[in-house]
């Protein structure tokens, strides 16, 4: 093998398939996409890093060999995340973003005619670099004026966010990471919920991907939903259906800083202009992705 071929190879690449084995989280079962060309294999600071070309499913992003986001579905995952926390939002004017290196949920972000700043926390600059070049229809907002992106640990982040002044407090936070084994472990543990906590304004929302699905392993969810109520009362969980994540389903969990906001209804509508630019969101599915089925409804949110 060429010193070329070793770097264009994988260990989860077999056969010329794309497998997503998970034994701890998902065992018995896996993912496979049929790949066509890598075009990137490297190993960062701080996460193996895949880009290959899937027969299906366009370009294909994989971090610890788990798949981020594919050009094919991932709409239905960065305008869930983005626009079911904006639409919660009366009046969203300042934005941060956790994670999200491909530029997906910035694309969505800056959609909206209100918000005036957007920052994007990115730890490693390799994802952001590799977006640009293989995921061009993601990170095409990451020049927009309106973004600033920082390139750190985004819980460090917030912990140097932890005395903002009123006015430098955010409206939405979006934590658009990484699953909680590697560098985002401590995005889903309580001290993460406390510093969303104290960087939002009083009618400020969270929103995180739970990494997790209802048919995978439901236990998982519920504990962190309990995390998240031990610090916003007002915790809900909604969905969205993404071929490419494992099961088809991807958990969210939305908090708001105020008891009485009904997240699980938009309070405003998409103008015109926003929502011809959108493909999986509108107000019916907003709505609609808080309703569980019987059996996970008794079992996430029975005591
Ligand atoms: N949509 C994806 C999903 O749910 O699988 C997440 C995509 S996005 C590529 C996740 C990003 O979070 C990665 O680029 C990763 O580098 C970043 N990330 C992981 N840990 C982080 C941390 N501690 N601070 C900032 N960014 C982090």
């Amino acid at each position: 093998m060429t010193q070329e071929d070793q770097l264009l190879s994988h260990p989860a690449i077999k056969d010329g398939w794309f497998r997503e084995i998970s034994d701890a989280h998902f065992p018995g079962q896996a993912f496979a996409l049929k790949v066509e060309k890598i075009l990137h294999h490297s190993r960062s600071e701080f996460q193996d890093i895949l880009v290959f070309k899937s027969t299906t499913f366009g370009n294909v992003l994989v971090l610890d060999g788990i798949i981020q986001c594919t050009e094919r579905d991932e709409f239905a995952y960065q305008e869930m995340i983005a626009h079911v926390s904006l639409y919660s939002h009366e009046r969203p004017k300042r934005v941060l973003v956790i994670g999200g290196g491909d530029g997906g949920v910035l694309r969505e972000v800056v959609k909206h005619h209100s918000v005036e700043s957007v920052t994007l926390v990115e730890i490693d600059k390799t994802v952001i670099e590799l977006s640009k070049k293989y995921l061009p229809s993601m990170s095409v907002s990451l020049n927009h004026p309106k973004v600033k992106v920082e390139l750190c640990d985004g819980f460090k982040f917030l912990k140097d966010a932890s005395y903002l002044e009123s006015k430098e407090k955010y409206d939405v936070i979006i934590t658009d990471s990484s699953d909680p084994e590697g560098p985002a472990e401590a995005f889903f543990e309580q001290s993460y919920f406390k510093l969303l906590y104290n960087a939002l304004n009083e009618n400020g929302i969270v929103i995180a991907q739970a990494s997790e699905s209802i048919w995978l392993n439901i236990n998982y969810l519920k504990s962190l939903i309990k995390t998240a109520k031990t610090v916003f009362l007002n915790t809900q969980y909604c969905s969205t259906l993404v071929p490419s994540y494992t099961s088809g389903q991807l958990g969210l969990i939305i908090c708001s800083k105020r008891n009485d906001l009904d997240v699980t209804k938009p309070c405003r509508k998409p103008l015109p202009e926003e929502q011809s630019s959108m493909r999986y969101y509108n107000p019916s599915i907003h709505s609609a992705s808080f309703v569980l089925p019987t059996w996970a409804n008794s079992l996430l949110n029975k005591d």
